[in-house]
């Protein structure tokens, strides 16, 4: 990737750039948490947008996006924004570094990248982080602190692209490191690392290509029945709730938001439970929870899908050690935790069984937990 940027940016623009990379990211686990202020679960893969980046000494980017084959330019001001969605990502960064004091001048950068697009591995985060990290570098000496330029992704998405996401993305894909998952708080922003070294085990994802277009808004329903029973137990968020307290007030509560509730308490409990086994090197007790969220998020949240369930079955037959929905549900991706020796059989099954039953096979993304952004040497 490195070469056929530096070959295409140096006929485009005769000059010397430097290389920066930010990476995709998935979450082991810690689904619909994050507005509980519960915890998350994320590491940055092996899937990267890189670009090559020199500064131009005038006040225009310059822009060649390679998978797109398209060149824009734009000045910095807030009504220099450019029509094109994908460079709306690097606008954005560059308007949010200067909106918070920040230098930013005018820069010529090429960049390409492996993180496929809209399959819940956060291509957009990867964008952004990638050019924040980079600007960052070039222009600020590294002044501004990482997680800083997770939120100037984050807030990009929300002011110039109509995505109003969390912050994990853009946090995985910023903070994100080697053979190490993050646990973050997502109401306190604290993190912590935990080491993620499967030597026996590998990650698969296994895309649906399915995506449910749901009426009258679920995930806003799943909402507010959370901060429905939070108010009732007299808190902010379900963070601090336990089994027994809702269980205290099941008979007040309609049955829905009971289970919607039980699923982020109990969800909360097996990140915590996934850290333990982490640090014990347990990879068949992280596999045993990944299936206990899947089970969760399938019948007590009711966020899952046919095509998901059937994805969990089929791994669940094959003996894959865990297994889940990665992503808000109603379609996309699920997550697992494999045996080396039995992914490709794993795979094989996966594609034949769910090809025979919706007419196409799931797309196959092998994961591995590596740095987020950084420049290249
Ligand atoms: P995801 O879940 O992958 O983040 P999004 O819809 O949020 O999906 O972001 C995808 C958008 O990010 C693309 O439509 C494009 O504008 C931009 N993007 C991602 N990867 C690339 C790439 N390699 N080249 C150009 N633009 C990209
Ligand atoms: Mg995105």
């Amino acid at each position: 990737m490195k070469e056929k940027l530096l070959k295409e940016f140096e006929s485009r623009f005769g000059t010397t750039p430097a290389f920066y990379a930010s990476a995709g990211r998935i979450n082991l686990i810690g689904e619909h948490t994050d507005y509980n202020g519960g915890f998350v679960f994320p590491g940055a893969i092996d899937k990267v947008i890189m670009a090559a980046i020199a500064a131009n000494d005038t006040d225009k980017v310059r822009v060649f996006s390679v998978d797109i084959n398209e060149y824009v330019e734009f000045g910095l001001n807030e009504e220099d924004a450019p029509e094109q969605s994908w460079a709306r990502y690097i606008f954005g960064v560059c308007r949010e570094i200067l909106k918070r004091g920040g230098t930013v001048k005018g820069f010529d950068a090429v960049f390409a990248g492996n993180v496929p697009l809209g399959a819940g591995l956060s291509s957009s985060a990867a964008l952004e982080s990638c050019f924040a990290f980079a600007l960052n570098d070039m222009f600020n000496n590294n002044s501004i602190d990482k997680f800083e330029l997770a939120r100037i992704g984050q807030s990009t998405e929300h002011n110039y692209c109509g995505v109003n996401c969390g912050i994990m993305d853009q946090f995985a894909s910023v903070m994100g490191q080697k053979g190490k998952l993050m646990r973050l708080d997502c109401r306190s922003m604290e993190f912590e690392y935990f080491p993620f070294n499967p030597e026996d085990y590998e990650l698969v994802l296994l895309d649906s290509v399915v995506k449910h277009e749901l009426k009258d808004s679920p995930y806003n329903k799943r909402r507010q029945s959370c901060e429905r029973v939070a108010k009732r137990l007299g808190m902010e968020t379900l963070r601090d709730a336990d089994m027994d307290m809702l269980n205290a007030i099941k008979t007040d509560i309609t049955a829905e938001d009971y289970f919607r509730a039980k699923f982020v308490i109990e969800e909360k409990d097996r990140v915590l439970a996934v850290c333990d086994a982490l640090n014990r090197g347990d990879y068949e007790t992280v596999g045993e929870k990944m299936y206990e969220t899947h089970a969760g998020l399938s019948k007590d949240y009711e966020v899952s899908c046919e095509e998901l369930d059937y994805l969990n079955d089929i791994a669940k037959e094959c003996g894959v050690t865990g297994s889940r929905i990665m992503g808000g549900g109603f379609g996309g991706c699920t997550i697992n935790l494999v045996k080396k020796d039995q992914r490709d059989a794993f795979v094989k099954t996966a594609c034949e069984k769910f090809e025979a039953k919706y007419g196409h096979a799931p797309k196959v993304y092998p994961v591995v937990i590596s740095d987020g952004a950084h420049k290249e040497a």
